[in-house]
């Protein structure tokens, strides 16, 4: 109740202003964010007094606030030195098609979700039903896993989110079928449970690969173990979902994720969940230690667990015991997500000409990270979906001018 109570009540502001839709007079509105600590999620230092202008759904400017210009006509929101950031992304849910989960993400700061594993018809229904709002996180999907008869996820789990293919030719039509509808990317698994499960072949693997490289696209690997990193490798996939977390990492495969610059997906929340997250956090160490790019993912939905909706704290603090530094762990739920999910020129930073995804948090998270869990503001696409700071802004409050937003309240 809750959650509806203060949904509606950024409704209710939102609902007092005009629809800001470009005119020959206006123009879009121009939104400034000032006195801002800016961390611009390309790993580059925070800037002490930054400047982020918006216009319409797009970045003009962000960087310091001597080289900005900020045209006359903006409305200018001082941030007394509480940090920016990019919206985050989570690059491993599931259940992402669900508008609820959606608008919890977006509220929570998390602007991007990258589906991992869904059917293909109840995917391809919520795409065909659903109209993007600001009010929810945007949701990158792969639909099913692509998988064979009698692999994983179908053993032990079932075959509700899998997809069999039978060679390699089925593979290759597969594949495309798959980005012809629903699927933004492809997921593939890989995961012999000790040569117990059959996998896909190189041959099928690579031709799905083949497939969604032909047509821009990426694809992430389901592994468990090295040995499975090792078929994913030879496959050419972009990246890897779940760190291994029964064996330690041999450093010559760490070694070799990052020559290939294949990214890596944690989820340590998960392994904390299923049992204990240890060897993956000292895996993920020795990964980072070795330079491997990581992105930030943690299997919501993935098992029957308590999983954390919004910003992800839990796997935060993982990826910190970890000896991520606070930078890195931004970076990995900024421009790393936003590789992952095949939008890195969308998305993921700072940056002029990038989507106005971002976040305002009170203190500043490269001191303590903690920081994050304090969001105080989101804006979704160049809308102000949530701001915390209206009671205790000392300006005086203008909502006219405060972000837009373009349908009613998500059901
Ligand atoms: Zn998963």
């Amino acid at each position: 109740m809750r959650l509806i109570g203060s949904v509606a009540l950024c409704l209710g502001l939102a609902l007092q202003l005009p629809v800001p839709v470009a005119s020959e007079t206006s123009g879009p509105t121009v939104l400034a964010l000032t006195g801002a600590h800016l961390i611009d999620g390309t790993g580059a230092a925070a800037v002490e007094d930054g400047v982020v202008v918006i216009r319409g759904d797009r970045i003009l400017y962000a960087g310091p606030a001597q080289s900005s210009d900020i045209p006359a006509n903006a409305f200018v929101i001082h941030l007394d030195g509480r940090t920016v950031l990019p919206g985050f992304i989570n690059s491993h849910v599931h259940l992402g098609a669900n508008i609820w989960y959606l608008q919890e993400w977006a509220r929570g700061g998390v602007t991007t979700v990258r589906d991992l594993g869904y059917a293909t018809d109840r995917l391809a229904r919520f795409r065909e039903n659903y109209r993007p709002s600001p009010y929810r996180a945007r949701l990158v999907a792969a639909g099913p896993l692509i998988t064979v008869p009698g692999g994983y996820p179908i053993v032990p789990f079932g075959g509700a989110w899998a997809l069999a293919v039978h060679s390699i030719a089925d593979a290759r039509q597969q594949a495309e079928a798959l980005l012809d509808g629903p699927a933004d990317i492809l997921k593939i698994t890989f995961e012999e449970a000790g040569g117990q499960l059959p996998t896909l072949s190189n041959a099928e693997a690579q031709a799905i690969v083949q497939v969604a490289h032909d047509r821009g696209t990426v694809v992430s690997a389901h592994v468990a173990a090295p040995s499975d990193v090792t078929l994913a490798l030879n496959a050419g996939v972009d990246d890897l979902a779940h760190m291994a977390w029964r064996e330690i990492l041999p450093s010559t495969v760490a070694q070799r994720v990052v020559r290939n610059g294949v990214y890596w997906v944690p989820t340590l929340e998960l392994w904390a969940c299923v049992d204990s997250p240890w060897i993956a956090i000292n895996n993920l160490r020795r990964f980072v230690n070795a330079g491997g790019f990581v992105a930030l993912g943690t299997d919501f939905a993935g098992y029957t667990c308590d999983w954390e909706l919004g910003m992800p704290m839990t796997e935060i603090r993982y990826m910190r015991q970890a000896g991520m530094m606070p930078m890195q762990i931004i970076v990995s739920a900024t421009r790393n997500g936003a590789k992952v999910c095949n939008l890195e020129h969308e998305i993921g930073t700072l940056e002029a000409g990038k989507m106005a995804d971002l976040i305002v948090v009170d203190g500043d998270p490269i001191a303590d990270l903690e920081a994050l869990s304090s969001v105080v503001m989101v804006i979704h696409g160049g809308h102000v979906i949530r701001n915390d700071m209206i009671a205790t802004d000392p300006q005086p409050f203008e909502p006219r001018h405060l972000g837009h937003v373009s349908e009613p309240l998500p059901r």
